[in-house]
Formats: structure tokens, C-alpha cells, sequence
């Protein structure tokens, strides 16, 4: 029987509660289609501080490299918004994406029919979008501080307290995301947008060049480029033009929550976070900690547990499981099942609890 490990961090807030439902799906489908799930909490982010005084320990770090995948919840929260830099919860999603060498966030965009109404754009009928982020370079990670100057500015004032951050990448960090872009093309509609500051920025000047450089090698793909301004107006007012968007870490960040957004609910998003191949993948929703919304029963499961279709997907070549869990998905919106999320005025829907949707997602696998 293949036997997967799989390391689950639920982290803070509703993190348990919508790994929770993820893991119940996951081990369905393990028992319906003969495949063996080990897994194995570890504690990162607010609940580690508070029980080790870091956000990320390094048995949950070495646990997390010892499996084939990686099931996040979320972390973060009010309690730990005021700590220090160095042991705020989201270093332990920094500490995660480093530690695992997962240079690349795939953050699909879709659409689901029954769910048009609830996004803010009128008249939407399709969006299928894939974005593929760099995760481990850029600005987020660059050399970054303050400084005191005592230049005098044009206008007589002295500047007095600076800081700092740099946008630096390197040819082989991009060339490996390009590339991965160009791949994801392929399998799908054979369109890749290379998104950029280019007018301005020499780094994104570099991304252009690296990607003319590969694009020969997938004729069939057609690549185009554009600003991040303009693709952030684009993704408003042409969203199914387009498949898949690679792009930076810090223009990733922004633009796959704007493209989330315009599909409905942010309860609805999954994402991966993969490495160079035989390394484990981090699959986790795109949402926060929800806070607000924490042990009310209010959260909706479905980004986690679409995360968990992508684990299966892409960690563990469970492509059919993968697929049995997005039909499930599927049909549960299609019966009108809904989490207060995405209910919109509530006509002609069931509402339903964390609880009971996972119920409903489980008896239609
Ligand atoms: P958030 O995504 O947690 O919440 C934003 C809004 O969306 C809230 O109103 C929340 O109730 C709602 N929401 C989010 N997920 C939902 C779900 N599954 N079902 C129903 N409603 C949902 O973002 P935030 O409020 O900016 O951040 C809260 C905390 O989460 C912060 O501490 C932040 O740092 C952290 N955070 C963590 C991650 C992560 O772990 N990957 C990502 C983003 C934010």
C-alpha cells in the first residue's frame, strides 16, 4: 500500500478548525482509494510563542522536512500583533518557506458558478487564472534597516530618520520560477504573463531578459508582459484573458489577494508552496487566522481543504483522489450548501457551520 507522512501545523485562530476538516477529507479519500496518511501535529506561529517563545521551533521545522507534505492552517492573531519582529507568528511562515527551499507559490484563481454573485465584479462568468509567485527572494528578504541622514532636502527640511529595503534577485532565482511558469503554462491554456515593474525597476529589467531568454524552448507558449500597475487594473476589468501570471514575491503577494478576491470569497482560496522535486510541499489557504471569526463555527473549510486536493495533487501524485475532492467541492456549492462566507443574501441556500459543510464535502466523496 503507498503510505504518505504527512506533517499538519494548524497554527492559530481557526487554523485547527479548517485543518481539521482538510485532514477528515484527506483520509477519506486515502480509504477510498486504497493509499495509507500518517499524520503529525507541530506547533508554529502564536500557539509556539506562547509554549516556546519562538514561532517556529526546530523539531516542528525538522518534523516538517521529515514528511512528504505539509498541511497549514494558519497562523497569527491580536495576541501576538504587538511581540517583537523576530517572534511574530508570521516568521514562522518565513522560517517554513525558507527551511523547506519553497521558492515557488502557486495560488490558483477559479471561479465557481454558483458563487458569481458573490463577487464584487458584475457580470463575471469566468476566471481561471493561475499565479505562480516567487516565495524565497525579492524584497521580502532582502538587506532592510534605518539609518539617520542628515541631508538637507530641496525644500530646506532635514530628512532625519530612513529606512531601507532591496528588491534583489539573482538570474538563476528567476530563471527556475520562469521556467516553472512556462511548465503550468503548458498544461494548461498556453498563456504566460510575465508581470513587472520594468519601467522603472533594473531587476524586473532583469526578469524580461531572463524570460525572452527561455521562451524559445515552449513555442507554444505565448508570453506576454505587463506593469504590475496595469495588471492590477486588468485583473478587474479582463480577468478571463488571463492563465497564468508568474511574477515576484512582493507583486505576487498583492496581486494573487486581488485576483482571490474577485472570485468570491477569500474563504474559497487554496495554495501551494513547492520546492525543487523529492522536497515536501506546503499546502495552506490563503487566508488568515480569521480572529474575528474563531471558534464561532463561522469559518469555511473549502480553501483548506482544496488545499488538500493540491497536496495530493502535486506531493503525492494522487491526481484521482485530487480530482474526487474538487468534485465534491463542487457539487456540495452546486446542492446550495453554503458557510456564511459566501451565503450572499442567503436566498435559495442552506447556511451551514465548519462542521456540517465538511460533513457535506465527506458524504459526496
Ligand atoms: P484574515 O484572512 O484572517 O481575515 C480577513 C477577513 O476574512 C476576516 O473578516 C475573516 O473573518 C474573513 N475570513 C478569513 N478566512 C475565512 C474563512 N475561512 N471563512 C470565513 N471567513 C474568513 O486576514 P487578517 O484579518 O488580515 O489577519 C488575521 C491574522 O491572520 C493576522 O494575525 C495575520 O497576520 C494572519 N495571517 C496569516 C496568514 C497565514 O497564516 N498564511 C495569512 C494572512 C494573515
Amino acid at each position: 500500500m503507498r503510505q504518505y507522512k504527512i506533517a499538519v501545523v494548524p497554527g492559530d485562530g481557526i487554523g485547527p478548525e479548517v485543518a481539521s476538516s482538510a485532514v477528515q477529507v484527506l483520509s477519506a479519500v486515502a480509504e477510498k482509494y486504497g493509499f495509507g496518511l500518517s499524520f503529525k501535529e507541530y506547533p508554529a506561529g502564536g500557539c509556539s510563542i506562547d509554549e516556546f517563545g519562538v514561532p517556529l521551533t526546530d523539531e516542528t521545522l525538522e518534523g516538517c522536512r521529515a514528511s512528504d507534505a505539509v498541511l497549514l492552517g494558519a497562523v497569527g492573531g491580536p495576541k501576538w500583533d504587538k511581540a517583537d519582529a523576530s517572534i511574530r507568528p508570521e516568521k514562522a511562515l518565513l522560517g517554513l518557506r525558507s527551511g523547506l527551499g519553497l521558492y515557488s507559490n502557486l495560488r490558483p484563481a477559479l471561479l465557481f458558478p454558483e458563487l458569481a454573485s458573490a463577487s464584487p465584479l458584475k457580470d463575471v462568468s469566468e476566471i481561471d487564472l493561475l499565479i505562480v509567485r516567487e516565495l524565497t527572494g525579492g524584497i521580502y528578504f532582502g538587506d532592510h534597516g534605518r539609518f539617520s541622514s542628515a541631508d538637507v532636502l530641496s525644500d530646506g527640511q532635514v530628512k532625519g530618520e530612513c529606512a531601507f529595503d532591496t528588491e534583489s534577485y539573482s538570474t538563476a532565482e528567476i530563471e527556475r520560477i520562469v521556467r516553472e511558469g512556462f511548465r503550468y503554462a503548458m498544461g494548461r491554456k498556453k498563456k504566460l504573463t510575465l508581470v513587472d515593474k520594468a519601467n522603472v525597476l533594473e531587476s524586473s529589467r532583469l526578469w524580461r531578459e531572463v524570460a525572452e531568454r527561455i521562451a524559445p524552448g515552449y513555442p507554444e507558449v505565448s508570453l506576454d508582459f505587463l506593469y504590475v500597475d496595469n495588471c492590477s487594473m486588468q485583473l478587474i476589468n479582463r480577468p478571463s484573458t488571463f492563465d497564468v501570471i508568474v511574477t515576484s514575491n512582493m507583486f505576487g503577494d498583492i496581486l494573487s489577494d486581488e485576483a482571490g478576491m474577485i472570485t468570491g470569497s477569500i474563504g474559497m482560496l487554496p495554495s501551494a508552496s513547492l520546492g525543487t522535486p523529492g522536497t515536501p510541499g506546503m499546502y495552506e489557504p490563503v487566508h488568515g487566522s480569521a480572529p474575528d471569526i474563531a471558534g464561532t463555527g463561522k469559518a469555511n473549510p473549502l480553501a483548506t481543504i482544496l488545499s488538500a486536493a493540491m497536496l495530493l495533487r502535486w506531493s503525492l501524485g494522487e491526481e484521482i483522489a485530487a480530482d474526487n475532492i474538487e468534485r465534491a467541492v463542487k457539487k456540495t456549492l452546486a446542492d446550495g450548501f453554503r458557510t456564511v462566507d459566501i451565503a450572499g443574501d442567503g436566498e435559495g441556500v442552506t447556511v451551514l457551520d465548519t462542521v456540517q459543510i465538511t460533513q457535506k464535502v465527506l458524504e459526496r466523496i
